[in-house]
């Protein structure tokens, strides 16, 4: 089969600023050095074009995993462009049909089947989607957001403007503007693109499907490190409404932590997340599929599935019992008309079934682990 007509700006752009990231950075550093304005500089819009992605881009517009202030979509919009990853609109458009046909060989636009070169940079070097871009109609809802779409009519002054009016700037008022324009320009650039494309190749190749099996996506702490917190992979694919990637406070996901933090000060609203309930449940039912899954080639097999599937539904039992009566617990606070008997009786109620349901969740664990072990 023929493939489709190479896409040569991208081709270009992408050659080019590895060529110079590989020959001219290494050269400047020898030759001349550069200094702490400048590696500040680089860190900063480092930071300020992977969050504008990742917060702005992924979690606000692709999945409207929660609402934001105009002036901080502005900015998540001017940080989009900086980033060189195409304009909202588009970008958008991509990663709603790479959640709606994950792995589809023919539809993900960039499929982790087909490969890591081709999952990671190859899908945007040739013209394999060309006949998708007429009218983005899975972004309709977008098109009607004003700073969208004046940033889809006014991308490439913006990616001019950021990329290199920025750094010449700001070269010229440090004194040395090659120095800027290679640091905070070009190795910034391409180091914040492979980190992007990571999350399209590596997350869904390397790491622990630990929600769900139905597609290749993987959660990875290590990746999550480079990925400004979008390492948790599996977790998105399975939940993508949710504004955390990293759903435990000690997962490291800077662009939760964002979300969050604007939050605080107006700044962000409406932030989406997933039932505790729900999220419980996926991870246990997974694991009991892994179990399952294991045990299956055993000589005892049915007996230990039919032991496995008992554990489990005394644990299911204990999960509802006490997802029950802390929603009903929380439901009453809120009203703040409970008697006080009432109220002290249904804390202590909630506080016996938690109880119930950690040693459950606990015991399960151990099962898990012991026929994990044992097989
Ligand atoms: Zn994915
Ligand atoms: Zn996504």
């Amino acid at each position: 089969m023929q493939k489709p007509p190479l896409i040569l700006t991208n081709v270009l752009l992408f050659s080019v600023t590895s060529l110079i990231c590989l020959l001219l950075v290494p050269l400047e550093a020898i030759t001349n050095g550069f200094d702490s304005t400048e590696i500040i500089a680089c860190i900063v819009l480092f930071w300020f074009s992977g969050l504008s992605i990742t917060a702005g881009y992924h979690r606000l517009w692709a999945h409207k995993a929660y609402d934001a202030h105009p002036l901080i979509k502005v900015l998540f919009a001017v940080g989009g462009a900086l980033a060189l990853q195409n304009s909202i609109l588009h970008w958008t458009s991509d990663h709603r049909v790479h959640h709606k046909h994950v792995d589809d060989n023919d539809r993900d636009p960039y499929s982790a089947g087909k490969g890591f070169w081709f999952s990671h940079i190859g899908w945007m070097l040739r013209e394999y989607q060309a006949s998708r871009y007429q009218d983005y109609n899975n972004c309709r809802d977008l098109q009607k957001d004003k700073v969208v779409t004046w940033q889809h009519r006014h991308y490439l002054m913006l990616t001019l403007a950021t990329n290199i009016g920025l750094p010449v700037m700001l070269g010229w008022l440090n004194g040395d503007i090659w120095g800027m324009l290679l640091l905070a320009g070009v190795l910034r650039l391409a180091v914040v693109h492979h980190i992007t494309f990571f999350i399209n190749s590596l997350a869904h190749m390397w790491g622990k499907q630990s929600y769900t099996d139905k597609n290749s996506a993987r959660d990875n702490g290590v990746l999550a490190l480079f990925t400004f917190g979008e390492g948790y992979h599996n977790y998105h694919h399975i939940f993508e409404y949710d504004y955390r990637n990293g759903i435990r406070w000690w997962h490291f996901d800077p662009t939760k932590w964002l979300i969050r933090g604007l939050s605080f000060v107006g700044l962000t609203s409406n932030l989406r997340r997933v039932p505790e309930q729900r999220i419980e449940k996926a991870r246990m039912e997974m694991q009991l599929k892994q179990i399952q899954s294991r045990v299956a080639t055993l000589p005892n097999a049915r007996i230990l599935s039919q032991r496995l599937q008992h554990e489990y539904e005394l644990l299911a039992e204990k999960m509802s019992a006490y997802y029950d009566v802390k929603k009903h617990r929380l439901e009453l606070k809120k009203k703040q008309v409970v008697e006080q008997y009432e109220r002290l009786d249904l804390d202590f109620k909630y506080r016996e079934l938690k109880h119930a349901f950690m040693l459950a969740k606990s015991r399960w664990l151990e099962v898990h682990k012991l026929q994990i072990s044992y097989t």
